[in-house]
This record gives structure tokens, C-alpha cells and sequence, in this order.
């Protein structure tokens, strides 16, 4: 079975079906976004390797699902120290192939990936029987397995994305099959190498690479499924909710945003600057960035020109360069949507505070842009550009603010800087699944994320993530012996 050689990384570019590497006829090519180099060929899943996958992880999943939590999590903290061995690799694959930047998947991407699966290993020790006892009867609530788990994940964030399903997903004593993001699908491979070192019984993790129209659609209209969990976008999410919503399977959605970035009069106007500037991270394409900046009139001079001084600062360059904050735009094809968004705003009337046009180090590259005077209705205040592209507003009243934050059918995250009492106030009417007072992208595994509207349908996280990968059960037992009667309640 022939390897890749990614900068001294082998890795497969095959699927990963009831424990073996299983090459397919039909490939597609992979490319860097870094400098566009051909990275080799994956694996396309046909019917063949969805029927495969999907039979090997019902396959295993009476065993797998018949142990108890404290029976998996050995076998989950294996998962997660095969890989952390395989961390340098981790960070080269991903850096290489979605251009994430190497010093974030260092310190933040790869211990993460481990927390994920070694965190729900352990939190679904909690899960066992709740009792609930009431003057009747003890209710032992179970939380079962639901049967075969298809998680699907994005590009801009394989490894984590991937990691924080499949870890309750397993714990909770589901099988599952990977689809991985055809632009950036070398890390989710690597995972399976990882999930085999560590021993995971043949069929309880799969990968089957390929394309989403033919390969994730595969998976997700077979009614064999008993869940599928899904990031990604708002189109591919309506149509997955249709397939699977004809075999009646429940699906998690975490999908895109247009977050508010809310500057109140009394904020830290350096601080909100400095997390601004944070919004550019990964070259923008990250679901829970504040990409619509809403700034009191009365500091939105102040504020801008404190951005300003953050975002020249800013180095754009290659990920896998320590020093770099910004990376490439994944694809040209993403390239051409951010740069035709740009266009099209200014056509109508936006004014370029800052950037408004392709990097010069490279042909993927997108300059850190700030759009001013755009109208509330706008194609770009309303749409997800998922690229290194911010919208600036002003308001003159918290009331506005709340307004603007609220105008779009998106709802998932936010950011609110200002005196601490005054920003949590506002921030509580923002509709969104979560937002950020004063901080930026404090998250927690024992707390919920999602969104709300368009955002997605769904937490993640914690117990939300079991109550998902699980179908609770209440098994009841009297506490007095029971007279069976037709008047009886
Ligand atoms: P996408 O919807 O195009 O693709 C996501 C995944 O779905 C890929 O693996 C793709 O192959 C697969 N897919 C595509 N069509 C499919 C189909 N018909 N059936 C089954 N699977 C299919 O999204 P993208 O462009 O890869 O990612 C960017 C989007 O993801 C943005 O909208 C971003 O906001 C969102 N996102 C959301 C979160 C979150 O947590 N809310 C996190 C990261 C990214």
C-alpha cells in the first residue's frame, strides 16, 4: 500500500475500514495552499467502502457497545497518547495541508485533539445509571449507545473537529465512520494510524476518505446510520438534514456564523483592538470569529486607528514559520469567493479601512481586510465570507447594538467589550449559542457549543454531546409491589 511523503511524514491516503487500509480506484488530487504543490492523491470512498465501513462498525458495535465506560476508557486514553507520540506529525500534516499554522497546532490543536478523546473517556464514567427516586418507583435512567456514529468535518479544523465528535462518540460506545474534508484530509488518516496503535478493536473507528457530494452523501442516506454529527456549511447542512431526516436519523449541525464583534463606549478600546486583530487568525476561516465589528460612534475613531496599529503588526506568511499569525486561504476556489465578496461590497459603496486585496506572498494569500460603511442588509453583513474579511458598523445605543447584533439569520457566536457589568447586560441579548464578554475563544469540554437560527441545531460538548451519541432510556422499577389495574395512571 503505497504512502505520501508529506515533508518527511508518512501517511495514508487510503481508507481505513475494520481495521485495514483499503485503496480505491477512483482518487482526487490534494494540493498545499501554502504554494499550491501537488501533495498526491486520496482515496475516493465508492459505494463499495461505504457499504464496507458502514458493515464493519455494526460489525463491532455489540462488543465495543456491551463494555462499560470504565472498560473503554483504557483503551480511549491508548487512543489519545498514540497521538500525542504522533504530535510532530500531527502539527507537519495539517500545517501542510490546511495550512493551519504549525505553532497553533502545536500548542493548541494537538493537545486539544488528545484532551477531546482522553476528556469524554473520562466524563462518561458519569454516565452509568442516574437514578431518579420517586415516592413510586426508581427510575434508572440509561444512556445506550446509539449504534453507528458518521461524523463529518470541515477543512479549517480537521484534527480538533474531528477529535471532539469521535471522543463521547466512542466513549459513549458508538462505532463510527470518519468522513474527512477532501481539501485537508491528511489528519483524519493519521488518526486511524493512532486509533490502530492503540489497539481499537477492528470496526469501531473508520475513515473513508472522499468527496462530500459522493462519498459523505453515500454515508449519510443510509438508513443503517443512527446518527450523524456534521460541521460544516449552512448548504451542505440543509441537504444532510433532507437525507437523513427521510430515515428519520438525528443530526448535529454546527455550522457557520456572522458573529457580532460589539464595542461599547466604555470598552478597553486597546484590549477589544488586540482581539480584533485575533478575528484574522487562520486567515479568518474560523465558524466562531466576531466578523461583524459593531463600534459605539463615539470611540469608533479611536478604536479603529487602535486596529489598525494591531493589524499592521500582523505577519502574513508561510503557517509553518513560527512567527507567522496569518496563514493561506485553503483553496483558490475559497480565494475567489473572499476576493468576489471584497468586490462586490465595494461596488456597492463599502470603504476599504484596511486590506481590500490578494497578499502579495502568494498566490493563496488574502490581505487582512476591514470593510466600513455597509449597510445592514448587505449581501456582506448577512453572509458568512469565511476569510480574512471584517464588516465595521457604528450604533449609537445599546439598543442599536442589540438590533444590528440580532440582523442576521445567523446566531452563533459573539464578542462584547466593555465595563464588565455593561458588556454581560448587552451580551445577554445577543441571540447566539455562546458569546464572549471581554475575551475571545475561552472554551471549556465541559460546557455547551453550538448555535442558534442558521448557526446550526445542536450543543456540543460535556453532557450535551452524550445526550446526543446516546438514546436514553428509563428503565423503571416500583418500590412497592405493583396491582395491575385499568384505573391506574
Ligand atoms: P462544507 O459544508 O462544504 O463541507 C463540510 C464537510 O461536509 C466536508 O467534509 C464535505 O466533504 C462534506 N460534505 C459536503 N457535501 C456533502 C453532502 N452532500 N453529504 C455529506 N457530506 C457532505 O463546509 P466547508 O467549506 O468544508 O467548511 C466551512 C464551513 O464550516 C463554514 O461555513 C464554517 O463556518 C463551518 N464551520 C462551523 C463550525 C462550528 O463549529 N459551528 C466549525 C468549523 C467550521
Amino acid at each position: 500500500m503505497s504512502l505520501l511523503d508529506i515533508a518527511g511524514i508518512a501517511v495514508s491516503p487510503d481508507h481505513y475500514i475494520a481495521g485495514q487500509r483499503v485503496a480505491s480506484a477512483e482518487r482526487f488530487a490534494l494540493h498545499s495552499p501554502i504554494d499550491q504543490r501537488p501533495l498526491g492523491h486520496i482515496s475516493e470512498g465508492l459505494a463499495e467502502h461505504v457499504e464496507a465501513a458502514i458493515v464493519a462498525a455494526q460489525h463491532a458495535f455489540p462488543a465495543w457497545s456491551a463494555l462499560t465506560a470504565a472498560e473503554r476508557k483504557p483503551y480511549l486514553d491508548r487512543f489519545a497518547d498514540e497521538i500525542g507520540k504522533r504530535a510532530d506529525a500531527f502539527c507537519l500534516l495539517e500545517s501542510n495541508d490546511a495550512g493551519v499554522l504549525l505553532s497553533r497546532m502545536r500548542h493548541g490543536v494537538v493537545p486539544r485533539a488528545m484532551l477531546n478523546i482522553r476528556w469524554f473517556a473520562e466524563h462518561a464514567l458519569t454516565l452509568q445509571d442516574r437514578p431518579i427516586e420517586t415516592e413510586q418507583a426508581t427510575h434508572l435512567v440509561r444512556h445506550d449507545p446509539a449504534g453507528v456514529v458518521v461524523v463529518i468535518t470541515p477543512w479549517n479544523a480537521p484534527l480538533m473537529l474531528s477529535t471532539w465528535k469521535l471522543g463521547p462518540a466512542l466513549a459513549a460506545g458508538n462505532c463510527c465512520i470518519l468522513k474527512p474534508p477532501e481539501w485537508a484530509p491528511l489528519t483524519c488518516s493519521l488518526l486511524a494510524d493512532a486509533a490502530h496503535a492503540a489497539g481499537l478493536t477492528p470496526g469501531v473507528f473508520n475513515v473513508v476518505q472522499g468527496t462530500g457530494a459522493n462519498t459523505g452523501a453515500r454515508l449519510v442516506s443510509d438508513a443503517r446510520i443512527a446518527r450523524v454529527s456534521f460541521t460544516g456549511s449552512v448548504p451542505t447542512a440543509k441537504w444532510i438534514a433532507q437525507a437523513a431526516g427521510a430515515n428519520l436519523v438525528p443530526c448535529s449541525l454546527e455550522l457557520g456564523g456572522k458573529s457580532p464583534f460589539i464595542v461599547l463606549p466604555d470598552a478597553d478600546l486597546e484590549q477589544a483592538a488586540a482581539t480584533g486583530a485575533l478575528m484574522y487568525r487562520n486567515a479568518g476561516q474560523v465558524c466562531l470569529a466576531g466578523t461583524r465589528f459593531l463600534v459605539h460612534a463615539q470611540v469608533a475613531e479611536a478604536f479603529i486607528a487602535a486596529m489598525r496599529a494591531h493589524v499592521e503588526k500582523l505577519n502574513v506568511g508561510d503557517p509553518r514559520e513560527e512567527a507567522t499569525e496569518v496563514g493561506p486561504i485553503i483553496h483558490p476556489r475559497q480565494l475567489e469567493r473572499v476576493a468576489g465578496f471584497v468586490e462586490r461590497a465595494v461596488a456597492a459603496g463599502a470603504r476599504v479601512l484596511w486590506g481590500g486585496a490578494r497578499h502579495a506572498f502568494g498566490a493563496q494569500y488574502y490581505q487582512p481586510t476591514m470593510l466600513a460603511d455597509v449597510a445592514q442588509g448587505s449581501e456582506i453583513v448577512q453572509n458568512e465570507v469565511f476569510g480574512p474579511v471584517l464588516t465595521l458598523q457604528t450604533f449609537a445605543s445599546d439598543d442599536e447594538a442589540v438590533l444590528l447584533a440580532n440582523g442576521t439569520d445567523y446566531g452563533l457566536g459573539g464578542v462584547c467589550y466593555g465595563e464588565t457589568a455593561h458588556a454581560t447586560e448587552v451580551a445577554q441579548r445577543v441571540r447566539t449559542g455562546f458569546i464572549w464578554v471581554n475575551s475571545f475563544g475561552i472554551r471549556d469540554l465541559a460546557a455547551p457549543f453550538g448555535g442558534i437560527k442558521r448557526s446550526g441545531i445542536g450543543r456540543e460538548g460535556g453532557d450535551w454531546s452524550f445526550e446526543f451519541f446516546c438514546d436514553v432510556k428509563d428503565v423503571v422499577v416500583p418500590k412497592k409491589p405493583f396491582r395491575a389495574s385499568f384505573s391506574h395512571r
